[in-house]
This record gives C-alpha cells, structure tokens and sequence, in this order.
C-alpha cells in the first residue's frame, strides 16, 4: 500500500528494493486522478514519470507543485485566468533542486488566485474541498497543495507562504507546514505576490519529513539575492536533541485561557482547552512555558500591517501582468486599451480589490501615511518579538480560531473577535522569523495545528521543539482515510 505513506516510509521501502520509484509514482497518478473530480488539488496532472536517479534522501519521491513555480515546458496559471495558457521557458530554482535530487513531480497545485487568499476557492479551475469534509474548505492559498498530501496522494508538497499560506492550510489538513527563515530557499521562479514577504514553504505528514526537504532545498542561490549561506547542518539530524528547558512563551491576548472569555462559540473555547491541555503535558516533558501579554493594540495592527504592504507590494509586482507579455491578449485599439481588457477579464474581483488598495496606498501623496507608516509598524512587531526571543526560544500558539470553516462561512472578510488569533501568522512574514504548524488536537474529526515561531536562522532549533512536540500529541503522520481505492 503506497497511500498516506510518509517520505521516511517510501525511502525505506525504495532502499529495500520493495518498490521503485515508477511504481510510486504511478499509485501517486492513480489517486490524483481518483480524487480529482472530488477535490480539485491539481491545476494539472502529470502522466509521464520524468525521473532522474539521484543518491539524495528524495530519489524516487513522488511531490506536487504549487502552480506558481516556473516549470520549463508545463503549464503555470498562478490559478488565474490572466496565465491560464502560461508555459514558462526556465525552471524555478525548487523546482531544480527537486528533479536533481530526484524527486519525481505528480501535479501542479491549485492556489487562490496569485497566492492572495486564504480559502482555496477563487482559483480559475474551481474550489479545493478539504479531504476531512468535502463541505469544508482547506484554507489557502496552497490549498491544492495541502489537500494533495492530506488525500495521501503524494507524501510531501511544496507552497508559497507570504501571511500564512502554509501553516493555516496545514492546521486545517492535519499536516506539518514549513516556513524556513526569510532567505533560507531560494524564490527564484517563484511568481512574486509581496516580495518582502514571500517564503517557499512545504507540506509533509511529519517533521522529520520537512527537515528533509528543507536540507534539499536550502542553501545560496545566486539568482535570489537575499539567500542565506550560514547553514550547512544537517536539519534532519538534529531533531532529536534534549529540549528540557527550552522555554516557550504564549501571548495572553492571543491564546490565554480567558481571553475570549465573553464571546459564545463552541470551537474557538476548544481550541484553547485543547491547546491549554497541550502546554500542560509539554511542560511535563521539560518545556519551560510561560504567558507573556503583549499591548492589545500591536496584536490587532497585524491584519492591517499585512493588508497594507503585501497590496502594495502585489500590485507592483503583477504589474507585468498586462495581457501583451503573458496570457490571452485583450482587446482594443491601444495599448491601455488592451491592458485595460485583459486585467478586466483576467483578474478575479478579490485580485481588482486588491490591486486597487495597492495602487491608493502607493499614490504619491498616500505613500507616508499609509504605506511607510505600515512598514513602520512591522518593524515595531517585529521588535517586540526580538525582545522577547532574547528570553525565549519560540513563541507557541494555535493556528487559528477553530477548525476548517464550512463553504458557505468564509469570505474574505474575517471575523473581528478573532482577529488576532486568525492573523498572527503573518508575523513570521515580517520578521522572515521560521515558523511550522504541527497538528495537536481534533475537534468534531477535524484536525487543528499548533504553531512554534522562533528566531531568525534558527530553523533546526524550531524543527527540533516541533519535533519533540510532535511525540506528545499522537497525531503524527495522519492523513484522511476518505474514499474507496487501495493502492
Ligand atoms: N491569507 C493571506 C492573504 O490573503 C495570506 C496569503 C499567502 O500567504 N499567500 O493574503
């Protein structure tokens, strides 16, 4: 059987002799194919198994692909209809690096469009359904991504995360989600949503599978300016160090246990018992972790703060996105006049949003109050955070207010109460600190993540405390059973 199996497994059984990579990859196309109809993960489906023998920990691993990762010869939409006959002429670095290491690719994934979004359901070819209850969303934008390692399809994926575009869907699909340090993967290839904030990040169904693919990926890029080149230790082997005294704060405004005390819903007090519970059996695994309070105000200036410069930065980026250089060309007897018609129909009305905030915060005369002042703000978080790690290892805290919402509750629009345990994500955007979502609990069969925050450059620190976390919660290397095939 080859479905839900981890990396660690398939390697095990690749190096055995048990089975080839051929043979994983074609059970891999079986199941994409299987539930596609159902659940929408892929934007397409590779039927050829392209593989190139490698002695690295991914040889002969089946993986899927966010659709915004140039792909020499396949198609890459972003999920919008703008790219929707896009065939790029290079190859992202990841992507690269996975064909060189082996790792054989089964499908480009579905996003919200442009990777803005937070639901999987505004890409061009349909919404992506969540493997735990196909009336649920997964949450986005990597939700084909997601929902393609939580079917079991494929054991690990690759995303974008810019607010929190990995971690939320993986909280919502019982995986693990990845977000090295800010430089730590190269985005070489990677379309740009907001440059200052976008990291590549990857799904798997346990953490030493993430460090796995992080060990592939990492490393200096010349054609990515801002990538590390302080790392040659091996993630992988480092998860198993002692953690007793490693401290952990949790922030009272956020996560405490009475601080959504006025307010009548059902899964968001689960969510903190559960998560309170948590705490209380990793201090008996040597955790230190205590409750730090953090002014209010900051806390909900994260959504904003975000909002503010990732449309700034989005609407600059896409501004190549004309109609003349990529996509199907609009009509008209002038340039703008083409322009104008093929961003009418090429964008999705949350993209037109989008890029009208973006285009107003960065006009001449709103850039100082809005657009600066925002970055100012960041940088006030972000020092807060930095104050707090000199003390800390790792911030802790759910990864959001409940579990997968149902279809007909998302909107772009999030609730105000939960403002700040909905967003906070975002926070390891600004500082570019690393941040995982590991699965910890389930409420009504549904799987919600916890999230470890920790300082720049330490990524194997924060793999290490997830790693240990992962032992308590006895929800390692799930993914959900649903559907009638046996491969
Ligand atoms: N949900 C956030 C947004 O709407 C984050 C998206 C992302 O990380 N790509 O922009």
């Amino acid at each position: 059987m080859y479905r839900g199996k981890s990396i660690t497994q398939l390697r095990e059984e690749l190096d055995s002799e048990k089975v080839t990579p051929e043979d994983l990859f074609s059970k891999a196309n079986q199941l994409a194919h299987y539930f596609q109809d159902d659940y929408n993960s892929f934007v397409t489906i590779i039927d050829k198994c392209k593989y190139r023998k490698s002695d690295s920990k991914l040889n002969g691993i089946p993986y899927a692909l966010k659709d915004n990762f140039s792909t020499t010869g396949i198609l890459t939409t972003a999920s919008s209809n703008i790219l929707k006959d896009y065939v790029p002429v290079y190859d992202a670095t990841v992507y690269k690096k996975l064909k060189d290491a082996g790792a054989i690719l089964v499908g480009k994934t579905v996003l919200d469009e442009l990777a803005m979004g937070g639901t999987g359901t505004t890409g061009h070819t349909g919404v992506v359904k969540n493997p735990w209850d196909k009336e649920c969303m997964i949450g986005g934008s990597s939700a084909g991504s997601a929902a393609s390692v939580a079917l079991g399809i494929v054991p690990f994926s690759i995303g974008s995360d810019t607010g929190d575009s990995v971690r939320k869907p993986a909280s919502h699909g019982g995986l693990v989600g990845f977000k090295p340090t800010y430089g730590r993967i190269s985005r070489y290839g990677l379309f740009a949503f907001a440059s200052s904030l976008d990291h590549v990040a990857m799904f798997a169904r346990n953490v030493k599978d993430v460090a796995i693919v992080t060990d592939i990926l990492k490393g200096k890029d010349p054609n990515d300016m801002v990538t590390l080149n302080d790392d040659d230790k091996c993630y992988a082997d480092l998860l198993d160090k002692d953690i007793k005294g490693k401290k952990l704060f949790y922030i009272k405004e956020m996560c405490g246990k009475d601080a959504y005390k006025d307010i009548d819903d059902k899964d968001l007090s689960e969510v903190i018992s559960t998560f309170h519970e948590m705490l209380d059996k990793l201090r008996k695994k040597g955790f230190i972790i205590e409750e730090v309070s953090v002014d209010k105000t900051l806390l909900e200036a994260i959504y904003p703060t975000y909002m503010v410069i990732s449309c700034a930065e989005a609407t600059s980026n896409n501004s190549n996105l004309t109609g003349i250089q990529f996509g199907p060309r609009g009509e008209g007897n002038s340039i703008e006049e083409i322009m104008f018609d093929a961003r009418t129909k090429g964008f999705s009305e949350l993209i037109k949003r989008r890029f009208i905030l973006g285009s107003y915060i960065l006009q001449k005369e709103n850039q100082e109050k809005l657009f600066l002042n925002a970055g100012r703000i960041r940088h006030i978080i972000v020092d807060k955070m930095n104050e707090l790690f000199k003390e800390y290892d790792g911030m802790i805290a759910p990864c959001s207010g409940g579990p997968a919402q149902k279809f007909e509750s998302t909107s772009e629009k999030l609730s105000d109460r939960y403002l700040i345990l909905e967003n906070h994500l975002a926070i390891g955007n600004f500082g570019g600190f690393p941040s995982i979502t590991v699965p910890y609990a389930m409420i009504d069969d549904m799987p919600v993540g916890l999230n470890i925050t920790g300082r720049v450059r330490e990524d194997d620190l924060v793999l290490n405390i997830a790693y240990k976390i992962e032992e308590e919660t006895g929800l390692k290397d799930i993914y959900s059973k649903v559907g009638d095939i046996d491969v």
